[in-house]
């Protein structure tokens, strides 16, 4: 158990893991792209340490470039999405792979969208080491997924908690306290006014 500000976590997701679902995008990547010159674009801050894994696991000639965005505010998305850090390299008529740290409700997604079509790119796949099926909401499909996790807060390998928590090299999601269900909807019987103690 680990505590990040005023949040307890629990380990989640083991290195291990972690490096097994990266492997296997890698293999498929270099399968799917290891002749096509792409250009990988990572979703900063988040996506910084699984960019580091793909790429260095890429065997073909490619370009590397970032965008930041952010939409988050603690542990909730905001549900508007900021551009941070714009993209400020020629794109037209190329193979783009976009890396993401986690699919959550699909809104920077969306704005990627629109910014890589505008940018006139050949074609583009979304990779994303983690996603949340419960959570997504958009049409934009998800091509290279390192593993679906339920809709719970997570961080760690990169995903942070109000800045806290991007260096741990193992995934932890928050703690759920188990009291809640008690105190929310109270046992059998509990009349109004009963109190957890
Ligand atoms: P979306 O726009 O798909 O809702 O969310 C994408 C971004 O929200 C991610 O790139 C990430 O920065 C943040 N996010 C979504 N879910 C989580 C989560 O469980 N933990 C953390 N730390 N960030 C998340
Ligand atoms: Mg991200
Ligand atoms: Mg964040």
């Amino acid at each position: 158990m680990i505590k990040l500000h005023d949040l307890e976590f629990e380990p989640f997701i083991s290195e291990r893991e972690i490096t097994k679902s990266i492997e296997r995008i890698s293999d498929k990547l270099n399968q799917d792209f290891g002749d096509k010159k792409p250009v990988f674009i990572g979703v900063l801050n988040g996506s910084f340490m699984f960019a580091s894994e793909v790429i260095k696991r890429f065997h073909g000639d490619c370009e590397i470039s970032f965008v930041k965005l952010g939409s988050y505010e603690g542990t909730e998305s905001t549900g508007k999405v900021r551009t941070l850090l714009g993209l400020n390299q020629e794109l037209k008529g190329r193979s783009v792979i976009l890396l993401e740290d986690i699919v959550d409700t699909g809104n920077t997604l969306v704005e990627i969208d629109q910014i890589l079509k505008k940018a006139e790119v050949e074609d583009y796949k979304v990779v994303t080491l983690f996603y949340k099926p419960e959570a997504y909401k958009k049409n934009i499909p998800v091509d290279y997924i390192g593993m679906e996790i339920p809709n719970k807060f997570i961080v760690g390998f990169g995903l942070d908690y109000d800045g806290l928590g991007r260096n741990l090299t193992q995934v932890y999601k928050r703690k759920e306290n188990k009291m809640t269900n008690i105190v929310l909807f109270g046992p059998p019987g509990a009349g109004k006014g009963t109190q957890a103690t």
